[in-house]
């Protein structure tokens, strides 16, 4: 059994040791086994802890029997330690601490919520930017702003976190929170007058430590709800990631930061009437180019220099054939990326054409007996070349 030392002091990161068993791994890597260790294994909902055993890096650490196992990359050239030698520990103090906020923050809120809606907590991710709970029941937007209220307000009371070990006796009376029927030792972690609930994860000692809890979404899942949140310095990170883009879109927009919403409704107001301006201008202009075209004798090329939607270039060719007897044809591009066509006739079949045209004008495409349509690699002077040689 390795004494684990977490549990006397979850703030203890700095530690001695000694190596009970070293093993080496392929690839260059070990798991040591020590006497004591401050390295929290994956357990809980929460990640491993990461740091330093001697000279070498600790990337997981994980509980197997009573034993914890540290899993050890070599950085550089430095030696393991050795079996039965002192060595010296650190916890990466930052990513451990993040991890108690979300972890105590969650376990506040999870308290909340049953104490207000009776709900469980069925399940419980920790990931790299945010808490995910799981309920077992709906809860309202009011219930969800009550419950980030009261949490903030346990951080603001800076209460004691307990933690223990209840015998069996004990355990029986003793009201808790559990995700499942637990066996053995029991390890109960207690907010007064908020939370009490079964976890094997270091925690803060007092909930001041938190700093903040904020809620960030909750959605319908299953038949509960999934929360999303995120707790001190993780809440402050992501604070000033938001802060930047509401700082940038204010920019952008020249709103102050409290009426960017207001702001960019009226940007995408305005994008709207001018996509309707420009639906208008451009009936307006297939109906000029098909009046002005209308006289032509043969077939009719058109090569717009406007841009134009599918839709309006299609509509331009159903306004020349309403009117124009032979082949009409619009050709949006040019010549150094290709043109996409659209060929219509009233009286001439193009479907039996299609593949002829398309050899010519290097294209692929094809349609109904009245409009073809597709993309060639042909230049404006040779498509032109085709239908005006067929017209001689
Ligand atoms: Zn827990």
């Amino acid at each position: 059994m390795t004494e684990k030392l977490y549990y006397a002091d979850s703030h203890l990161m700095r530690f001695s040791a000694r190596v009970l068993r070293l093993e080496s791994l392929p690839g260059g890597s070990f798991t040591a086994v020590l006497d004591r260790t401050a390295f929290f294994p994956e357990g809980g909902g929460q990640r491993a802890d990461t740091g330093y055993l001697g000279t070498m890096r600790v990337t997981d650490v994980q509980e197997k029997d009573g034993e914890i196992v540290h899993f050890l990359s070599p950085e550089g050239e430095r030696l393991p330690p050795e079996s039965g030698a002192e060595v010296f520990g650190e916890v990466d103090r930052e990513v451990r601490f993040r991890r108690m906020q979300n972890h105590s923050g969650e376990h506040i809120v999870s308290g909340l919520v049953h104490a207000l809606t009776g709900y469980d907590n069925v399940g419980f991710h920790m990931g790299r930017e945010s808490v995910v709970i799981d309920f077992s029941g709906p809860l309202t937007r009011e219930q969800c702003l009550e419950v980030e209220e009261r949490a903030n307000a346990a951080v603001r009371e800076n209460l004691a976190v307990r933690t223990f070990f209840p015998t069996a006796e004990e355990l029986a009376v003793l009201p808790y929170r559990s995700k499942k029927e637990l066996s053995g030792e029991v390890r109960i972690v207690e907010i007064p007058g908020i939370d009490r609930c079964a976890c094997c994860a270091p925690h803060v000692k007092q909930t001041g430590e938190i700093g903040c809890i904020k809620l960030l979404s909750c959605e319908k899942h299953k038949d509960g709800v999934r929360m999303e949140m995120v707790c001190g310095r993780d809440a402050l990170d992501l604070f000033r990631q938001y802060q930047k883009s509401v700082t940038g879109i204010s920019n952008l927009l020249s709103a102050k930061r409290e009426a960017v919403l207001e702001a960019a409704e009226h940007v995408l107001e305005e994008r709207d009437a001018l996509k309707f301006r420009q639906v208008a201008l451009e009936r307006q202009l297939i109906a000029f180019l098909a009046d002005r075209a209308a006289e032509e004798k043969g077939t009719i090329l058109l090569f717009p220099e406007t841009e134009m939607s599918e839709a309006s270039r299609r509509e331009l060719v159903n306004l020349l054939t309403e009117k124009h007897e032979g082949i009409a044809g619009v050709f949006a591009g040019n010549d150094e990326s290709g043109y996409q066509y659209i060929l219509g006739s009233r009286n001439v079949d193009l479907r039996p054409r299609a593949k002829e045209i398309n050899t010519a004008i290097q294209g692929r495409g094809g349609g109904r007996p009245e409009m073809i349509m597709g993309s060639c690699r042909a230049s404006r002077a040779e498509i032109e070349k085709l239908f005006r040689g067929e017209d001689g």
